[in-house]
């Protein structure tokens, strides 16, 4: 049987092992450490930006629960999600007894549309109740269409909550995607672009929010030196051991980018007799995405599922494009606006091999297994 091809798996980049085992030799095995506000400070500078204040926590799922909480959600208030996106995006709105409000698509980046969040936003205002917050999101690492949801964020007074877990290493008018929101999140799950086994960030722009986000993922402990609480805490910080990895994959996130886009612009490349069948998601002007995964879209379902089965029986591993989050179960209840496109785009997406690990003999056995199925 060939090597198996992951969608995208670890890429170590060889300096993790010293800063985990500096935390080994000091003993600082425990939560909160030098390598945790050392991976905090590398993230700050990797993002250019003095006014953002970063916070490691356990996982991007958990960033996106405190961030919720830190902008005000509370029970029954309702909340805009991007409906196209992993679960995690939306999961925290239900922590918090929340309601989600999905919103679709536009065709341009895959991402929220900006005339379907502003129409749904009026609907919910005329139907009685604000929404609280907007979580937009970079899906693939393609930045959404920033300017038109920050304008629309203003103008109704309602804070984005930027997921940027797929996108670090992006930019989209040469700024780093996880700036634009009100908070922001990253995610250094195994799948992702740089990883810490599992963690998370959220960045912020104000300190407050800082200071708050560690508060709160550190238990809530008021300062005292009994063990006393004023509001509920979690258990929510990333731990020094974990920072390390962090810390070495650090080093080498341009590098992990630059792979991430070659292999994108080699499936482009060698796919492209195949037109009238296959086709990319370009960058509009100003965006530029770190190409998270190589995603193609087929002319419909059924050739869509011809190539993911046939490259399976090559061991080779691939995936539909994210479901959107109105047809899922889970959420069928609550209210959506839609307009086809991510439906359309899950019929007919498919996510490649895309690790920055493929090597060239990898991405030649995914293509050629493509063109001799179509
Ligand atoms: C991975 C991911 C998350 C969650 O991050 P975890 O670190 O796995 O909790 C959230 N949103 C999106 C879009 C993701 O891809």
């Amino acid at each position: 049987m060939n090597k198996k091809l992951w969608l995208s798996s670890p890429h170590m980049g060889g300096k993790e092992l010293e800063y985990v085992n500096t935390a080994f030799e000091t003993n600082w095995i425990a939560p909160l450490g030098p390598n945790v506000n050392g991976f905090e400070n590398d993230i700050q500078n990797y993002l250019e930006k003095s006014n953002v204040y970063v916070s490691a926590l356990s996982s991007g799922t958990a960033a996106i629960h405190l961030g919720l909480i830190l902008l005000g959600v509370e029970k029954n208030d309702e909340v805009i999600c991007q409906s196209m996106t992993f679960s995690a995006s939306a999961n925290p709105i239900m922590y918090v007894g929340a309601k989600p409000i999905f919103v679709d698509s536009e065709k341009d980046t895959w991402n929220m549309c900006p005339e379907l969040l502003e129409e749904a936003i009026l609907d919910r205002i005329s139907k009685g109740k604000k929404p609280k917050a907007i979580v937009a999101v970079h899906l693939y690492g393609m930045p959404y269409k920033v300017d038109e949801i920050s304008a629309i964020s203003k103008k109704y007074e309602i804070p984005v909550l930027e997921d940027s877990a797929e996108a670090f290493g992006s930019t989209y008018k040469g700024e780093k995607c996880g700036t634009f929101g009100e908070i922001a999140i990253l995610s250094f799950n195994g799948n992702k672009i740089i990883t810490t086994s599992g963690g998370g960030a959220l960045i912020s722009k104000s300190k407050t929010f800082k200071e708050k986000a560690i508060y709160l993922s550190t238990q809530a402990r008021d300062e005292a030196p009994h063990y006393q609480h004023s509001v509920v805490g979690y258990n929510y910080r990333m731990s020094n051991v974990v920072a390390g990895i962090g810390r070495g994959q650090m080093l080498v996130l341009d590098d992990r980018v630059k792979a991430r886009r070659k292999n994108y612009e080699t499936y482009v490349k060698e796919l492209s007799d195949l037109e009238s069948q296959i086709s990319f998601l370009k960058e509009p002007d100003s965006f530029f995405s770190n190409r998270w995964l190589s995603c193609i879209l087929t002319d419909g379902y059924t050739k869509r599922e011809k190539i993911r089965l046939t490259i399976e029986k090559e061991n080779i591993e691939s995936r539909p494009l994210w479901k959107p989050m109105h047809m899922q179960p889970v959420f069928s209840e609550f209210p959506s606006y839609v307009n086809g496109v991510s439906e359309n785009l899950f019929e007919r997406g498919l996510c490649l091999p895309s690790g920055s690990n493929l090597t060239k003999n990898d991405l030649e056995r995914v293509i050629s297994e493509i063109k001799n199925c179509i």
